[in-house]
């Protein structure tokens, strides 16, 4: 995801910087926009932390030689896994809201994350990669678990046993 931030810096200071007045959205919002601003943001170093912790390594970050540079990919089984912060990128499960300035400015920034998620979506599957959505909410602790089983799932080699096997402690 380390691009698509580097772009959402550019616009921004390319509008001038401190146009929008994060005054008007809530704390949680904005802290979802802070976090958007650090190369690496939590959500995806838990990511990448399970898939250490389950013995899954060999993969690249920001893989640049695919559609939209997915933020893990095993390259040689064209497994990729996206995390997708749910503010920006329109989580359809939080559904947060839209800042109440500068609403066409917005919408109009939303919508180019989600089409443009939607055409590397398309493009990777076209070239034969398996992709993994991840959305933020997905990384909290709560979640942890359930994203965890789903990873292992998805990312777990022809010979690596059942989730349920393989952790025994956590099933
Ligand atoms: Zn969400």
């Amino acid at each position: 995801m380390g691009r698509k931030k580097n772009q959402e810096e550019g616009s921004r200071a390319a509008d001038g910087g401190g146009r929008y007045d994060f005054g008007v959205v809530s704390l949680a919002t904005r802290k979802s926009m802070q976090g958007n601003k650090r190369r690496d943001t939590s959500p995806e170093m838990k990511v990448r932390r399970m898939l250490r912790e389950m013995g899954f390594t060999g993969y690249r970050v920001d893989w640049a030689k695919a559609p939209g540079r997915p933020d893990v990919a095993f390259v040689g089984r064209k497994i990729a896994i996206e995390v997708r912060g749910c503010f920006w990128h329109r989580c359809p499960t939080c559904q947060l809201s839209v800042p109440k300035k500068n609403v066409e400015y917005w919408e109009a920034k939303f919508a180019r994350n989600v089409e443009r998620d939607e055409r590397n979506l398309v493009a990777l599957e076209e070239q034969g990669w398996r992709v993994l959505v991840l959305w933020e909410h997905q990384l909290r602790k709560k979640e942890l678990p359930a994203t965890r089983r789903l990873i292992y799932e998805t990312v777990r080699r022809p010979d690596d046993p059942p989730y349920d096997e393989a952790f025994p402690e956590e099933a």
